[in-house]
C-alpha cells in the first residue's frame, strides 16, 4: 500500500485530515450499526446536548507500524473500557467495548496510507468521542448520541532531543473529591485552559495539580499522571479516586516491576515529599514519558537530580522498554498489542 507524501519526521502534533472516520449513531435506545464515512463535517441542532450542557466524553490512542511492518494499536481493550465507564458517569448510553474494538481497527484500516513507517518516530493518534446530539434545553440527559473516531498523523514528541520541563504547583484545581476528575471528559479540559495558559505565560510548561480537598498531595496535570523515581529506587505514582486512570501509567508500573525488577507502587504522595524524588515524569499517550527537570512551588524550586538535560536513569530506562513493547522490539506481555494488519 503506498503511503501519503508526508514529512513524517516533522510532523507536530495538530489536526491533519484523514480520509476516512468511523461514525455510529444511538437512538431509540440502540446503536446503529454504524459505518466508514469520508464526511469529516458534523451537522447538529443549535440546541444539541453537547453544545448546551457539555455532554461528551473522549479517548486518545494510537496505532504504530512495528519494525517487522505490523500495524498494531496498544492495549485499546483499556481504551474502550474506560469509555464506557466516562459515558456511565455522565448518563450516557455504553458504546459496546467490543463495538469500540471494530471502530478502531475499521478506521485504522481505511486510513493505513496515513500510518507513518517504523523508525519516523511519527504514529498515528486516534480519536474516539460521543457526545448528546438531540436539542435538550431542560437540564437532563440526551436521549440521542453519535459515536465518532478519526485519526490524525502526529510527529514524534521529542523531536530535537528530550527537554525536561519546569511545571509549577498551580493555584487552581482540575477536580473535585467525589467529582469527575477519574472521567475523561472533555469539561475537565474546558477548566483546565486558563491554568495552561497563564501557567504558559509565566514561563512553566505544565501545571502540577493538588488534591483538592488538603492540597497537600499530588494528584495530576491537565492531560498526564505523574510518575517518581525515590531516591532509593523505588517507582511511585500517586494514587486518587480524583485522579485519571492513565493507560501508560499503569502499564510502566507493571513494566518496572516485571521487566525491570523495579519495586514500583501506587499511594499517595505528598508534596512535602518531592525532595526526596530522584526523578518525576508525566506519562500519557502522547509523549509515554516527559521528564521533568524542576517543580516550583510558589517561589520555592525543587529541582530533580535527573537535571535539565536529559531523562532520568530509570525513566529512560522505563521509556526505552514501553516503547520497544509498542513498536515490537520487545516482547509484549499477552494482550498488550493488538494487530490490525
Ligand atoms: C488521557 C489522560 C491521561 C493519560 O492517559 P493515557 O491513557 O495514558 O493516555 C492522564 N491524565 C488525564 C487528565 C487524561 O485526560
Amino acid at each position: 500500500m503506498e503511503k501519503k507524501n508526508i514529512d513524517w519526521s516533522n510532523l507536530g502534533f495538530g489536526y491533519i485530515q484523514t480520509d476516512y472516520r468511523y461514525v455510529s449513531n444511538y437512538k431509540n435506545g440502540a446503536w446503529d450499526e454504524g459505518c466508514i464515512t469520508t464526511d469529516s463535517n458534523i451537522v447538529l441542532n443549535e440546541c444539541a446536548g453537547v453544545l448546551q450542557y457539555a455532554q461528551t466524553v473522549f479517548e486518545g490512542l494510537k496505532a504504530y507500524t512495528t519494525e517487522d511492518g505490523r500495524i498494531v494499536t496498544f492495549r485499546p481493550d483499556l481504551n474502550a473500557a474506560r469509555m464506557v465507564t466516562s459515558a456511565q458517569r455522565l448518563e450516557m448510553p455504553a458504546f459496546p467495548e467490543e463495538r469500540f474494538i471494530e471502530a478502531v481497527e475499521k478506521t485504522v484500516k481505511a486510513n493505513a496510507a496515513f500510518v507513518p513507517p517504523y523508525g519516523s518516530g511519527a504514529t498515528l493518534y486516534l480519536r474516539p468521542y460521543m457526545f448528546g446530539s438531540n436539542p435538550v434545553i431542560g437540564v437532563k440527559p440526551a436521549t440521542e448520541y453519535q459515536f465518532r473516531l478519526f485519526c490524525t498523523p502526529v510527529g514524534p514528541y521529542f523531536k530535537g532531543g528530550v527537554k525536561p520541563l519546569t511545571i509549577r504547583v498551580s493555584d487552581f484545581d482540575r477536580a473535585a473529591p467525589n467529582g469527575t476528575g477519574n472521567i475523561k471528559a472533555g469539561l475537565n479540559y474546558a477548566m483546565s485552559l486558563h491554568a495552561i495558559v497563564s501557567a504558559h505565560e509565566e514561563g512553566y510548561d505544565e501545571n502540577m495539580y493538588l488534591d483538592a480537598a488538603t492540597r497537600t498531595k499530588v494528584e495530576e496535570t491537565g492531560g498526564a499522571n505523574f510518575l517518581f523515581v525515590t531516591k532509593d529506587g523505588k517507582v511511585v505514582t500517586p494514587k486518587s479516586d480524583s485522579i485519571l486512570p492513565s493507560i501508560t501509567r499503569r502499564s510502566l508500573i507493571q513494566v518496572a516491576k516485571d521487566y525491570l525488577g523495579l519495586e514500583a507502587e501506587e499511594r499517595e504522595i505528598y508534596l512535602d515529599e518531592l525532595g526526596d524524588m530522584a526523578e518525576c515524569g508525566l506519562c500519557g499517550t502522547a509523549a509515554v514519558i516527559s521528564p521533568v527537570g524542576k517543580i516550583v512551588d510558589h517561589g520555592k524550586e525543587i529541582c530533580l537530580p535527573s537535571g535539565m538535560s536529559e531523562m532520568g536513569p530509570v525513566t529512560k530506562k522505563l521509556y526505552e522498554t514501553l516503547t520497544g513493547i509498542q513498536m515490537g522490539r520487545i516482547e509484549a506481555p499477552k494482550g498488550w498489542i493488538h494487530v490490525i494488519e
